[in-house]
């Protein structure tokens, strides 16, 4: 069995339209009380230069991306209109520069054990019309693949959350420097990880 990282981290973006829907609050609350640790917190507006190092990190996300468009057409029995994945992966690319800049982001990095997966849970699917109900994006907003690609734009889904430890360990050297992130001890972290938990009772 493989030993649980306590110290796991990811990153989240609240979104430009996360900040305009007076979300800041409500969606930090969320993951605030899953018990998992907030380390780098900062508030900046984006360039292009910033977004593409995020997105372009990983070589295979603008043809991932571009698969996950036209499956979900499939899915509801429809085509897409790309020719193929990576076309509709640059497609998607080339307006979520345009939305992740638009205006000012809340950048987070969230430690913890399976940080990752806890923090993807919470936010929920991509396309906030079959995102779960409970979820920021199943409860928070609207949006869906086919109205973002009827006006040629990203899909507006509030978060940015890291797809897996690899992903976040190169985002947050994306977005934060070293010295940007605080380690601390949070008093619940005995409760969440102590294997004795004596000296609760008096
Ligand atoms: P996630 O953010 O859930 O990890 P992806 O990494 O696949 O999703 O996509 C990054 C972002 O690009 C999404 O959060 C969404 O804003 C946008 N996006 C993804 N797919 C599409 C699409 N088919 N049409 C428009 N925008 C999309
Ligand atoms: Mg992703």
């Amino acid at each position: 069995m493989t030993k649980p990282n306590k110290k796991e981290r990811t990153l989240v973006i609240i979104k430009p339209d996360g900040v305009q829907r007076s979300l800041i609050g409500e969606i930090i609350k969320r993951y605030e009380k899953s018990g998992l640790k907030l380390v780098g917190l900062k508030f900046i507006v984006a360039d292009e230069e910033l977004v593409s190092k995020h997105y372009l990190s990983n070589p295979d996300w603008i043809k991932n991306v571009g698969q996950k468009a036209i499956d979900a057409y499939a899915k509801v029995g429809k085509k897409h209109p790309a020719k193929n994945a990576l076309e509709a992966g640059n497609k998607v690319y080339q307006s979520l520069k345009k939305y992740i800049t638009s205006g000012p982001v809340v950048v987070m990095v969230w430690q913890g054990m399976n940080a990752v997966k806890i923090v993807r849970k919470i936010t929920g699917g991509t396309e906030p019309l079959t995102s779960d109900v409970g979820t920021i994006r199943g409860d928070l907003t609207i949006d869906s693949y086919e109205i973002a690609d009827v006006d040629s734009r990203a899909v507006r889904n509030l978060i940015h959350a890291s797809g897996s430890v690899e992903e976040a360990e190169e985002e947050i050297k994306i977005w934060f420097k070293k010295g940007e992130l605080i380690n601390y001890r949070l008093v619940q972290e005995a409760i969440l990880y102590d294997v004795n938990l004596d000296g609760i009772l008096e």
